[in-house]
């Protein structure tokens, strides 16, 4: 882009029209750090007058004035939206109808003068609420920072070099490079445009890309109508165009709406809707319950007033979970958290649980599967072909002709590929200290390795032959073309290179030794299959002598009466990492199936070194363009390969894949692969590579564009969803037992085993400290090695249900059954509740260390042992305990007395016991899971 500049000389100029460019300049410095407000002058201003009104030359601005306007005109960013007041946050944790339930209870227990226990109550709701609030704030920071990880980036020109910086330090004066893909950082006035579409939805809701030109109008044009104009929010959706920056930050035409336009990060997932919506409906189920255990024990078991009130209190308090819309919340933030540490950055929180259901991935191959470090290791002309050697970008390495070294100066032909390989090429090669750096697409940059390994010099070998046009590569046309004319303009001449399929179509002669001959397709099919077969990507190189003086390419020339100078053969090996997570893949019952632009038996070769299949098969976008929908889907099934594929094939797998039932995560990273992402399950953007585009349509950004990475997310999401689950099928039976064992006191006209405060100790202060513990669990062995789970799924399963059950009915027994033992020894009441107390803690703990495997036993070294957070949670607990039945100040507050040893032990050995009974039901399940994950794993080999 810089090199057009020159070449066409002042595109961009500086002012002629002196006068209006003082006008406007004094618009611009008037403002200070509010900045420049003269909306209406710069779309109706000539380029030169804007690029004079805010000092720029055609090199852009040099970096100290790009610091110094930085220091002046502050960051390119938008306010932050208003944050909520802590007040209104700790409000939303206060306005529940559970706390209100609470409230009422303690109001009215105090006025029952039971005063003691009303304010324990009021206590409780406090210290809760708080816990929430502040778990809630630590959940919303650990978001932000993630947030931050996303950082938008822009290519602007700083001392006449294209330079790569971040969005938010761009300057008033800057000049920015657009490209299919970017969302425009700033308000720019364009100062060139080739082709550039942009969707500029986002401010004017108008959804068909408009075409934009450098061309200045009227000054009343609306905003929509300014097609000179490009603003900060809006995408290029095609094409290429070079602006200068107008306006910056709060005074883009954005920042006068005053919205962001990225996500904000919400805490609600459907899970966590799923768990608000059943706390309403418990609600109005609890206060019926409630309301007809109060007329049952008044009426029918003539309770006291006072006491019947009591019960019911105890009753609200048992049932509720309070603890846990706070502990899903922030076993979920812990999750996305750590999928960024594993560079797997989540953009919508939902994709968290999506993730651990993901039973297709849909990757790119080039940069995801594969190094994307590429390296010419063959020339293949009409005549003979050429091995390179050497590694990396590092121009050294030698040619080889059949076994012998060769001086490739010494050959013409060799000489005309790697200079054709040179001059239709947008990349360059950088060194540093010994190593060699690209700038630009690595596939180009092993094009400028090859040429300087011929002796080529890449500056002066362009500089030789200037480049006057190009028609740009575009993964649609498969092809690069420029045109180039030597100093004296005496000779034009035109290189293509690209798709071998789609330069032979173009070429209908081939350069041979013996003069040009008419193409031999079949021989060239043959050798582009022959190099293909070895995993190599295989890239043709034509030209084709233009009539002098010719200034500009246009397709037509192309498209025909090229002669083909010859094949080049590039290797870019498989990720070593790929490779094991592709494995795991597998071995979770999730399918890889590669979609890629290259051909058929490249990816072919590649898919088997990376072991994707037993027996890897492979489609073409153009099979897939014959098939039906119906087709399509049986066919999917058994696919491992689809080449050639363009965005619209992979939007139409994705869909026939979803209707199979399989849930679907896909990478993409062009500006096309938008629509596929927004329809996957989970669409991952590259991080590196993508198109802001591609990452604002996705749920995921990969941070390394790695393929283990997505393996990576999975994984995670599998570990949240499976703690999320832990925290359920901890809390519930913990609640649902005390519960049962007050419903059956009442039923049965028995004495209550534990009096409300002290249910309301249980599950505010242990369950909310031990709840929270399995929020933090590390993933459990074997993750990887059970299939997908099923979307639609509840999160509380069949299982979970008898679980539920089967734990509450044994913590009710434990209940009557220390209480009664209690009573029997001649023990006071209250030493009876401190145990009933206790065995409840004690049995919370040792279901504790079951329920962390779900999946496996618990009777091991690591799962006696635990990890630091559940040894930190045990220890506080007991403390908790100990001061609850031995500290006068707590034994008043809560009814508690002090107990003797051996019932301590005793209390201990009814955990013990029941552990090992759970263990035992782990371990029957087991056996009887592990036949259904067999046949499960069978079925999806016997598919591929
Ligand atoms: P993937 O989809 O796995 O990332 P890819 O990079 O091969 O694979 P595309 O970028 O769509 O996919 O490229 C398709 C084909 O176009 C390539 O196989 C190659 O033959 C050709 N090609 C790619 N880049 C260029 C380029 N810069 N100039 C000319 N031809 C190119």
């Amino acid at each position: 882009m810089k090199k057009e500049i020159c070449r066409k000389g002042s595109i961009i100029g500086l002012a002629d029209d002196q006068s209006m460019a003082k006008g406007c300049t004094r618009a611009f410095h008037e403002q200070g750090t509010t900045m420049q407000q003269s909306e209406q002058l710069w779309h109706a201003l000539e380029k030169e007058a804007v690029c004079a009104a805010l000092q720029v030359s055609d090199d852009g601005l040099s970096t100290t004035e790009s610091e110094s306007r930085l220091s002046k005109y502050g960051y390119n960013r938008l306010p932050l939206p208003k944050k909520r007041a802590w007040y209104t946050r700790l409000g939303g944790h206060i306005n529940n109808a559970l706390i209100y339930i609470m409230l009422v209870a303690s109001a009215l227990t105090f006025l029952l003068g039971h005063h003691v226990d009303a304010f324990v109550i009021f206590l409780v709701i406090v210290v809760n609420t708080l816990i929430g609030y502040v778990q809630e704030g630590r959940a919303e920071k650990a978001l932000e920072a993630i947030r931050g990880m996303m950082a938008p980036h822009a290519s602007v020109l700083r001392d006449g070099k294209r330079a790569g910086v971040e969005a938010d330090a761009i300057v008033p004066g800057d000049i920015v490079l657009l490209e299919a893909g970017d969302r425009i950082p700033v308000d720019l006035r364009l100062l060139h445009t080739r082709f550039l579409k942009i969707d500029e939805a986002a401010l004017t809701g108008e959804s068909v890309p408009v075409e934009k030109e450098a061309i200045a109008v009227p000054e009343q044009t609306p905003l929509a109508e300014q097609s000179d104009m490009a603003f900060s929010g809006t995408f290029v959706t095609s094409g290429q165009g070079l602006g200068v920056t107008v306006r910056t930050g709060a005074a883009t035409e954005l920042g006068r709406i005053n919205e962001m336009l990225s996500d904000v990060m919400l805490l609600k997932t459907p899970l966590l809707q799923q768990m608000d919506t059943l706390a309403k409906r418990l609600t109005f189920i609890i206060l019926g319950v409630a309301a007809l255990l109060f007329v049952f024990a008044y009426y029918v078991r003539n309770y006291e007033l006072v006491d019947a009130f009591m019960t019911v209190v105890g009753f609200a308090v048992a049932v509720v979970p309070e603890g846990l819309p706070a502990v899903m919340t922030i076993a979920l933030a812990i999750g996305v958290h750590r999928m960024a540490q594993r560079k797997a950055i989540i953009r919508r929180l939902p994709a968290v649980e999506t993730l651990g259901a993901v039973s297709v991935i849909c990757s790119d191959k080039t940069g995801t599967l594969t190094c994307n470090e590429m390296t010419v290791r063959q020339l293949v002309t009409a005549d003979f072909s050429v091995v390179v050697n050497g590694t990396g970008y590092a121009p050294n390495g030698t040619f080889e002709k059949d076994g012998f070294h060769m001086d490739p100066s010494s050959n013409e032909h060799t000489m005309e590929i790697c200079q054709a390989a040179l001059l239709c090429n947008d990349a360059s090669l950088r060194q540093n200290g010994n190593s060699w750096q690209v700038n630009g697409d690595p596939m180009e940059g092993a094009l400028v390795t090859l040429a300087l390994k011929a002796g080529y010099d890449q500056d002066n070998s362009r500089k030789e032959v200037p480049r006057l046009d190009e028609i740009p590569f575009d993964a649609a046309h498969r092809f690069m073309a420029t045109l180039h004319h030597d100093h004296e303009m005496a000779r034009a001449f035109m290189v293509v290179k690209g798709a071998p399929e789609q330069i032979l179509t173009m070429c209908d002669k081939a350069r041979s030794m013996s003069g040009d001959r008419l193409i031999d397709i079949d021989f060239w099919t043959n050798q582009m299959e022959m190099l293909a077969a070895q995993g190599e990507r295989v890239l043709a190189l034509a030209v084709r002598d233009m009539p002098q003086g010719t200034m500009g390419l246009t397709f037509d020339d192309a498209m025909s009466g090229l002669t083909l100078l010859g094949f080049v053969g590039l290797i870019d090996p498989p990720r070593s990492e790929a490779i094991a997570a592709v494995r795991e893949c597998r071995n979770a019952g999730i399918r890889v199936v590669m979609i890629t632009g290259d051909h058929a038996a490249t990816a072919l070769a590649i898919a088997r070194q990376l072991g994707l299949a037993d027996n890897p098969k492979a489609l073409t976008g153009k099979d897939l363009d014959s098939m039906s929908t119906e087709e399509l889907q049986l066919t999917a099934r058994e696919i491992t390969v689809f080449a050639r594929a363009n965005p619209e094939h992979k939007l139409r797998l994705i869909r026939a894949l979803q209707e199979d039932g399989a849930i679907i995560a896909m990478t993409g990273d062009g500006v096309n692969d938008a629509p596929a992402l927004k329809q996957a399950n989970v669409g991952v953007a590259m991080g590196n590579k993508g198109t802001e585009v591609a990452k604002e349509a996705s749920e995921m950004v990969l941070a390394d564009d790695n393929f283990a990475s997505i393996a990576a997310a999975v994984r995670e999401g599998r570990t949240v969803y499976d703690n999320l689950q832990k925290v359920i099928a901890w809390t519930l039976p913990t609640n649902v037992g005390e519960v049962l064992a007050i419903i059956v006191a009442v039923m049965f006209g028995l004495a209550m085993p534990l009096t409300p405060v002290q249910i309301l100790w249980i599950n505010m202060v242990t369950s909310v400290a031990l709840g929270l513990v399995l929020a933090f669990e590390p993933t459990e062995p074997g993750t990887m090695q059970r299939p997908p789970r099923r979307i639609g799924d509840s999160i509380i399963t069949p299982f979970m249900l008898w679980r539920i059950v089967f734990v509450s009915t044994m913590f009710m027994c434990a209940t009557f059954g220390i209480y009664y033992h209690a009573l029997s020894k001649g023990l006071p009441i209250e030493a009876a509740h401190t145990l009933v107390v206790n065995v409840i803690v004690v049995l919370e703990i040792f279901y504790l260390f079951s329920v962390r495997y779900v999946h496996g036993t618990s009777l091991t070294l690591r799962g006696v042992i635990g990890t630091p957070p559940v040894l930190i949670g045990v220890i506080v607990i007991t403390a908790a305990q100990l001061f609850l039945t031995y500290m006068p100040l707590l034994q008043n507050a809560f009814g508690t007395h002090s107990v003797k040893l051996e019932d301590g032990i005793l209390v201990i050995l009814i955990g013990i016991v029941f552990l090992l009974i759970i263990e035992c039901e782990k371990r029957i399940r087991q056996i009887y899971l592990g036949r259904q994950v067999e046949n499960f794993l069978k079925t999806v080999k016997s598919t591929e």
